[in-house]
């Protein structure tokens, strides 16, 4: 498959009818894929890499084609195999990207991991799924070995980097040297690893509870064409960045499959210390990166900076995921750069499902369409589909040959999978409703949702209007028990610096909310805090703030 048949539709309309994907037999990325555009155009460019003290490598698809190979051999040497899992802690190395390929070349399962696992959390993983393998970065080894003990799966350690590794582990370097760059793996059976076989077990982010465990199979990458090759708009010659640590879903989105597919290059800032919005747009102007995409936290962040001041000419299209987008941001981001934010609507257990492609009119605050390829529909709590402007779940209408990329369950738990693949629909926990033009509306998870004096409440939509507020940087909307209304608003704010709790900026943030938005939504508890409770990934833990107000009585 090559990306050069870029469909250019003049309408989202076009594009439902001209949007076909065929999935080749047995297909896996990395060699239908990779090795092979890779045998047509070595030298295509692939990754730019800058790490944190600012060194930038320019690396191709034949150097990312011979060096999987090398390891995926290296590592069939140590025992891993078709079937067996890996959990992989690599900051955003440009190892991390090779490892994955390699494991695609041997039919074993990625388990992506975030830096910031504790040894409990590495632990946890390591036996849900039976992890054979860690490789890590030489610097979270020794928290890696803490696990070690209580983990008897594991029978390979891998550490990448200089320093010397602990005991019993071994060195990435003297893995891929055993390895050649032509290397294809034969299963026993004489197939090759692809198709149906097991590609990656992703862990959800943990907003509303313990991550849950996604597995997604090959065929998984294709539904990302979308992602990149329209969303994110790429055609050769573009260099693409989404911010995402690796061990999250959003970053095979942004960084991988789809942007490749298009023929774009990713971009990658391997950063160690905390995100500072200043130098993600120095970052943005050095490197002339054509197309962004960042969770609405970043923008939030970006629009408070002088943004004007920075050369962004390169940058043609933007675009966010993750959380709903308030849209003083998206209007702020426009008045400063001149370019509108395109959202897109996804989950770890699927690939994009309702997006604004730049072919639409971006209407601020709405998630978009489905997208192609998607059975979208919201249903009610009885299962029958909502009609314009009333809330309903969003669902997935299951069905043979559609939903690319949609997951294969949670794994080892059918019954939790039950609970949301029933009745013939992916059921996404998520409400939102449609206007007439077809474009969706997101209003909560169903947990978050408000039920107040008969009003339903989206959190997004008071969270908007308080960040609107010079006065506040960050807002959770919840609900709390009131005798009267059986749920009253409570907003949990951020303050600007320069702000400090008062009852008059209390008074003065409630009468703003009633004007920006209808009055009865506006929060009658206010809390001021210094953080929000945040999963590792950034997302607001809203389940975490009601839970402690429960303890408090
Ligand atoms: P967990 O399932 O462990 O509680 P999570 O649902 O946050 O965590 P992810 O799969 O990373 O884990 O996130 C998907 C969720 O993020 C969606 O179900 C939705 O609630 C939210 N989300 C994604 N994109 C958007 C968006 N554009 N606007 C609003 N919410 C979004
Ligand atoms: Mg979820």
């Amino acid at each position: 498959m090559h990306p050069s048949g870029k469909l250019k539709p003049g309408s989202y309309e076009e594009f439902l009818e001209q949007f076909s994907v065929t999935v080749p037999e047995n297909f896996n990325f990395a060699y239908d894929f990779l090795d092979a555009e890779a045998a047509q155009d070595p030298t295509r460019p692939a990754m730019v890499h800058v790490d944190d003290a600012g060194n930038r490598r320019d690396l191709d698809l034949a150097f990312f084609s011979n060096e999987s190979s090398r390891l995926a051999e290296g590592l069939a040497k140590r025992g891993i195999g078709p079937g067996d899992t890996v959990l992989i802690m690599l900051y955003r190395r440009v190892e991390w990207w090779i490892t994955v390929l390699a494991l695609h070349k041997l039919g074993a399962a990625a388990i992506p991991g975030p830096h910031l696992l504790t040894p409990k959390d590495i632990e946890f993983r390591v036996e849900c799924a039976k992890a054979k393998a860690i490789i890590c970065e030489d610097g979270l080894a020794a928290k890696a070995d803490e696990a070690r003990p209580n983990s008897p799966s594991l029978s390979l350690l891998v550490s990448v980097g200089e320093a010397e590794p602990p005991a019993g582990w071994t060195r990435y370097d003297d893995v891929r040297a055993d390895g050649t760059d032509d290397f294809v793996y034969t299963r026993p059976d004489g197939r090759r690893p692809g198709g149906s076989d097991l590609l990656y077990i992703f862990f959800t982010s943990g907003t509303t509870g313990m991550p849950k465990m996604v597995t997604h199979t090959h065929t998984y990458p294709l539904g990302h064409l979308t992602t990149g090759m329209y969303w994110h708009d790429l055609r050769p010659g573009d260099l693409h960045l989404t911010l995402s640590d690796t061990g999250w879903g959003k970053s095979v989105w942004g960084k991988f499959y789809g942007q490749l597919l298009a023929g774009a290059c990713i971009f990658t800032w391997d950063f160690r210390g905390k995100f500072t919005p200043d130098a993600l747009l120095e970052i943005l102007a050095a490197h002339k990166i054509t197309s962004f995409c960042a969770p609405p936290t970043v923008y939030r962040f970006l629009v408070r900076e002088e943004v004007t001041s920075y050369d962004l000419s390169s940058l043609r299209h933007c675009t966010t995921a993750g959380e709903l987008l308030n849209s003083s941001v998206f209007e702020s981001w426009k008045l400063s750069t001149g370019m509108d934010i395109y959202e897109g609507y996804g989950q770890t257990e699927t690939c994009l499902q309702l997006v604004t492609f730049p072919f639409m009119e971006p209407k601020p605050g709405s998630i978009g369409k489905p997208a192609p390829g998607w059975d979208i529909v919201l249903l009610d709590d009885n299962c029958d589909p909502c009609p314009p402007g009333v809330e309903g779940e969003i669902c997935i209408r299951l069905g043979e040959g559609r939903n690319l990329g949609l997951f294969t369950g949670y794994l080892n738990e059918p019954e939790k999978t039950a609970t949301v693949v029933h009745d013939g629909f992916y059921h996404t926990g998520d409400k939102a409703w449609a206007d007439e033009d077809g474009y969706y509306w997101f209003m909560g998870r169903n947990d978050d949702l408000i039920k107040s004096s008969g009003y339903r409440i989206g959190p997004f939509e008071v969270e908007t209007a308080l960040v609107s507020h010079p006065a506040v940087v960050e807002a959770a909307v919840t609900g709390v028990p009131d005798p009267v209304r059986g749920q009253a608003v409570k907003a949990t704010l951020v303050l600007a610096q320069g702000y400090e709790p008062s009852e008059e900026l209390t008074k003065d943030i409630q009468d703003h909310v009633k004007k920006v938005t209808a009055p009865y939504k506006y929060p009658r508890v206010v809390d001021y805090v210094d953080e929000l409770p945040k999963t590792i990934s950034g997302k607001i833990k809203r389940a975490e703030i009601r839970e402690r107000d429960e303890q408090a009585g």
